[in-house]
């Protein structure tokens, strides 16, 4: 089979379109026919080599997939050939690698149904941004029905998945982004507020739309530019949540004391295996109704991996960066 394959850790040009054997099932494993991969921020801070999770070389990248069955191994009852369904790096082996081919090979407990009514590039946009969001937003900073959130980057995988979740729990939502059609989307997913970061103050609005209370809750891509503000601007008692981050910043913890936030920082393959199942239960009911819909912005061939790490890192987010083998 075609696969992404990386034998030095480096810049997108790493990136090589190459032939591997073909994965076979052993006991409780099951191999998919791949219809379609995310592209997650992640996948290039690992191929770069600076990731905490640095697999030994060479490797194929990639978490998130969607396909059907091709075959299952000894043990599996979960799984039959033909199933549709949709990979969720978990904790455990081999869950966060191996994503860009045309099959891929996992434990069974890492495919997850994907309903009838969600086609195969969504099913690559829940892995890791649906995870993520419904554990930080549920599971890290326990938001309650009536509360606000500001989704700070909400115009891509994890910010939209965000924003559809709250609504559905009745959460009023500011979302900001940094294009007109980021801007765009981010309204239509359900923010009754949109907030352009790139522009100067545009954080002194919140003050107003919530009435002078602040948001409850703080969803933050990128901390290392907006934490010190955020804690200036969240409720008392607010949870801010960091969810990317990509270097260093200065805060005062006194903002914080005054307050009583709590600032809750989460990374996906720490969660637990029951939080995880819940996570999934979860996100499959809303996927089924309707109420969880990824959006894909933009489908690419596999072969053209290294124009998906360039795009994943561009500002001027639109949802999802999907592979199509
Ligand atoms: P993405 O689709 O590329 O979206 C990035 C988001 O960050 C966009 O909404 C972008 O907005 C926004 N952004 C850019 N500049 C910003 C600023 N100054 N302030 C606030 N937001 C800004 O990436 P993603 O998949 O949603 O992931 C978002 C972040 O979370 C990444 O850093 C990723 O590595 C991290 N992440 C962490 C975990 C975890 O387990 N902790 C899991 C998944 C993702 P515009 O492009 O519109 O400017």
């Amino acid at each position: 089979m075609k696969a992404i394959r990386i034998h030095e850790f480096g810049d997108a040009d790493v990136l090589q379109y190459e032939d591997v054997p073909d994965p076979v099932a052993g006991p409780g494993e099951v191999v998919i026919k791949v219809e379609a991969i995310g592209v997650n921020p992640v996948e290039t801070y690992i191929r770069a080599g600076i990731h905490a999770i640095r697999p030994d070389l060479p490797f194929t990248p990639g978490s998130d997939a969607a396909g059907t069955v091709l075959s299952i191994g000894d043990g599996v009852s979960t799984h039959k050939p033909g199933d549709r369904v949709y990979a969720a790096g978990s904790v455990g082996e081999n869950a966060w690698v191996d994503g860009y081919g045309e099959r891929l090979l996992r434990r069974a407990d890492h495919f997850l149904p994907l309903p009838d009514n969600v086609g195969f590039a969504q099913g690559a946009a829940i892995g890791i941004p649906y995870g993520t969001a419904y554990r930080a937003l549920i599971q890290c900073c326990g938001a309650r029905s009536g509360e606000t959130m500001l989704v700070h980057g909400a115009s891509g995988a994890v910010g939209t998945a965000a924003l559809q979740i709250a609504a559905g729990l009745g959460l009023t939502t500011i979302g900001t982004a940094g294009s007109a059609r980021g801007l765009e989307l981010v309204a239509e997913h359900g923010a009754a507020h949109v907030l352009d970061h790139t522009q100067p103050g545009y954080l002194n609005a919140v003050a107003d739309i919530t009435g002078g209370d602040g948001p409850d809750i703080i969803l933050e891509m990128l901390a290392n530019v907006n934490l010190a503000e955020d804690m200036a601007i969240a409720a008392p008692f607010g949870r801010i949540g960091i969810i990317g981050s990509r270097g260093a910043v200065e805060i005062n913890p006194r903002e914080a004391m005054m307050k009583d936030l709590s600032i809750i920082a989460m990374a996906l393959p720490n969660t637990p295996a029951e939080a995880m199942a819940e996570i999934h239960a979860a996100l499959g009911r809303g996927l089924t109704d309707g109420s969880l819909n990824p959006v894909i912005g933009q489908e690419l061939p596999l072969a053209e991996a290294i124009e998906a790490h360039h795009a994943v890192m561009r500002p001027g987010a639109y949802g999802k960066i999907v592979l199509v083998p």
